[in-house]
């Protein structure tokens, strides 16, 4: 129970009583009456961790400031506040030193773990294994839940079709319908069933909008969007997931239709809380009230707070604009009153549903932390989520999988040695050097000869915002020697990719190549010894066309997190069969970003021979090098027998389509069985193909099962001329197959 003292005693007292007994809405009505807008406006404020708090209060400064502002009530969240000491300092005096004791949500980057780190969640996303994805997340929650916090920023569900863009490894890929169902399903892990469970947490919605598409990848540039494009492809997931009902958005940096996403009065206020009826609240990007300014939006910080208010952002992140002026913009009558306690209104709502009212401490119990932190449950399922995140791009000659015994093995490249790099960017507290390096995972297996090599650095020192390409390691003294051990090997093992922030926020690249002198060792390499495995350690598509064209075997096995190298040795010995299929298309060259597979037909859409005139480049194919979807396995799958049940429905009918597939081996094995439909004609052009279902297919040697796909109206609904989600009448493909190459084709007519 809760000590009540000095003389918010009174106030506290009447704050408790109305909130034990009411539903939710009622008790957030009874704490509104109480509250000034000073504490309103407080309640829409959250702070970065401001103050040592086992030190000694501050006394002066911006800190100072801060603290006075949290004992006043004037915060209503934290972020960057770890630990179930710090959480409960904090959170004590919210509950017992300010008027109300309105308790804090903690805030964190828990983007794919928080110390035990699982596959950064574009690799996840490559599973294409919605339940283990849902469970990857409900552990991080667990993880993160147990060290006091109880609201993550993530998932983040943009859109990416621009392998330039370092954040592409944070999301879920280029695909709209794949991104929604991982959206969903990051969602009902981080979140639960409700918030009875002090092992769920709050999961955001980010970046709202159009972040994904930030021209030429470079990271917080403009996005520009047609209207078609934003409600086709951008916004579904976010549709997704907000159905699914995840209790918080954020908004973004990017502008979108010459307005900063975070002063969007259309997206934020009339799309998702009108039309979309959203309850729960919007938080700011880190500071992107204030860069309104710089976008040439706001005049200065006090216009900033009023524009972001009144378009619907209900809480700040780090400008401090809200805290400052808010309380003025409502007096002068620029902000209405309304806005305030709407904003107000929706955070205490969801500070009810989680439960902190009933008891502000439910997140906080050193018993469970020690319990939980890195405890055997939490590496168990980041090893299974990286093994299902591994893609087998190439398997010449069968190479692999690796024998077991009597074989002299080179390891080359410094990613085989590399701890750090397998966490990826936001890796949560995690230490540098906690991951398993591939090194370490193949000497598990105790049957062969392992000789390891550098070659080469990838990248001297840690790649800071913006500085990528100035750093990039030149030096090659080290190859002769890995030349000499490959020779004497019977097979090398080349570990070649980008270190682990060479991705992320920030993180943009011109090229898609190996960084630094990585190629010209892999090439070196080559000649001496051509029985290569080239592993693929990387948070984006590369464009490793020399390598597909002469490397026998290539596995793409990204930032795979804490586990990383135990679960690449189990799949380089083949003791787990890898299943992943890409969620990016792979570029063969950078020019040809950006790349994606839903792309529009245009006019003139080849492939060639019949005219000179097809959208075409005259030093590159237009194909990409592995296509969305695209992923092997050391079973072999063969499709057959594609039946659609009918050749036409109509609005309150539907069709199945089914597709026999084969495992032709004698390796048990899994399949993401891919249906894509392609609408041949509509109001607005439309892609030459969508995912429009998927199924993940555990077959037996040689077993063959049927898999079928049921389509309904509802199914090919898209946005369109008349700017709503409807059906329209027309023809259509299916396509079933292993990637969007799908070949097998049938075709209905939706009547409509
Ligand atoms: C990122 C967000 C993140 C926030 C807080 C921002 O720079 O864009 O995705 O949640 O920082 O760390």
């Amino acid at each position: 129970a809760l000590a009540l003292f000095s003389q918010n005693a009174s106030a506290q007292k009447k704050s408790k009583k109305v909130i034990k007994r009411n539903p939710i809405e009622q008790r957030v009505d009874s704490i509104l009456k109480l509250m000034t807008l000073e504490e309103k406006v407080g309640q829409m404020n959250q702070y970065n961790g401001f103050w040592e708090v086992t030190g000694p209060a501050p006394k002066d400064g911006q800190a100072a400031k801060k603290y006075d502002h949290l004992k006043k009530g004037l915060v209503g969240s934290m972020l960057n506040v770890v630990g179930v000491k710090d959480v409960k300092a904090l959170q004590k005096i919210a509950v017992e030193e300010t008027r109300l004791g309105i308790p804090l949500i903690f805030g964190y980057d828990v983007i794919h773990g928080y110390q035990t780190i699982s596959p950064v969640p574009l690799a996840e996303a490559a599973s294409w294994d919605l339940e283990a994805i849902k469970k990857s997340a409900a552990l991080a929650a667990e993880e993160a839940a147990a060290v006091g916090l109880n609201w993550t920023f993530a998932p983040m569900v943009d859109i990416s079709r621009d392998a330039r863009w370092g954040r592409v490894m944070e999301g879920a890929g280029e695909d709209t319908y794949l991104g929604s169902k991982i959206g969903v399903a990051r969602v009902q892990g981080f979140q639960g069933e409700n918030f009875s469970s002090y092992k769920n947490i709050l999961a955001c919605a980010k970046h709202f909008a159009g972040y994904g598409f930030a021209e030429s990848g470079r990271d917080y540039n403009s996005a520009d969007v047609n209207h078609s494009t934003l409600h086709n492809i951008i916004l579904p997931p976010f549709k997704a997931v907000k159905d699914a009902g995840v209790r918080t958005f954020m908004n973004s940096f990017n502008e979108l239709d010459g307005i900063p996403a975070t002063g969007n009065k259309y997206l934020q206020r009339d799309l998702l809380k009108g039309e979309w009826n959203f309850t729960g609240f919007m938080v700011s990007d880190w500071g992107s009230m204030g860069e309104m300014i710089a976008h040439g939006y706001a005049k200065d910080n006090k216009h900033a707070a009023e524009l972001a208010a009144n378009a619907g952002s209900d809480m700040d992140m780090e400008s401090n604009v809200y805290v400052e002026y808010l309380v003025e913009l409502v007096k002068e009558g620029k902000v209405k009153q309304e806005v305030i306690d709407d904003a107000a209104r929706r955070i205490l709502r969801v500070k009810f549903e989680l439960g902190l009212f009933d008891d502000p401490y439910k997140y906080c119990d050193e018993k469970r932390e020690k319990a939980t932190l890195g405890n055997a449950v939490m590496h168990e399922g980041v090893l299974d989520m990286a093994k299902k995140s591994i893609v087998l791009l190439k398997n010449q000659n069968n190479l692999l999988p690796l024998k077991k015994s009597g074989q002299k093995i080179a390891v080359i490249g410094a990613l085989a040695n590399d701890k750090s790099s397998p966490l990826g960017g936001w890796r949560g507290v995690s230490k540098d050097g906690s991951a398993v390096s591939v090194i370490e995972g193949l000497q598990k297996y105790k049957g062969n000869e392992i000789v390891y090599e550098k070659g080469a650095d990838v990248y001297l020192g840690t790649p800071v915002f913006g500085l990528e390409t100035k750093i990039n390691t030149t030096d090659k003294s080290g190859f002769d020697k890995a030349v000499a051990t490959a020779k004497n090997a019977d097979v090398v093992i080349m570990v070649l990719g980008e270190v682990g922030f060479q991705t992320g926020e920030g993180r943009s690249r011109t090229n898609l190549d190996l960084p630094g002198v990585q190629q010209e060792l892999l090439e070196a390499v080559f000649n001496a010894n051509p029985n290569i495995v080239l592993v693929l350690n990387n948070g984006r598509p590369l464009t490793i066309t020399w390598a597909d064209e002469n490397i026998p075997a290539i596995v793409e096995a990204w930032q795979l997190g804490t586990q990383s190298g135990n679960a690449i040795a189990q799949v380089l010995y083949g003791d787990y069969n890898p299943s992943g299929k890409l969620p990016m298309t792979f570029p063969r060259s950078v020019g040809q970003v950006p790349i994606y597979y839903n792309q529009k037909t245009t006019g003139r859409p080849g492939p060639g021979g019949e005219s000179v005139f097809w959208s075409h480049f005259i030093d590159e194919k237009n194909t990409p090098l592995y296509p969305f979807g695209y992923g092997l396995s050391y079973s072999k799958f063969e499709y057959s027998d594609l039946k659609v049940s009918n050749t036409s429905f109509t609005a309150d009918g539907k069709i199945t389509v089914s597709v026999n597939v084969k495992n032709n081996s004698n390796v048990e094995g899994k399949e993401v069985v891919q249906m894509y439909l392609k609408d041949l004609f509509g109001s607005v052009t439309r892609p030459v193909r969508e995912l429009k279902g998927f199924e993940l297919v555990s077959l037996k040697a040689n077993e063959t099962k049927t898999v079928t796909f049921t389509i309904d109206s509802k199914l090919i609904e898209f946005y369109t001329a008349n700017n709503k989600w409807e059906a329209e009448p027309g023809d259509f493909k299916v396509f079933i197959g292993g990637s969007s190459d799908a070949t097998l084709e049938g075709s209905f007519e939706y009547k409509g």
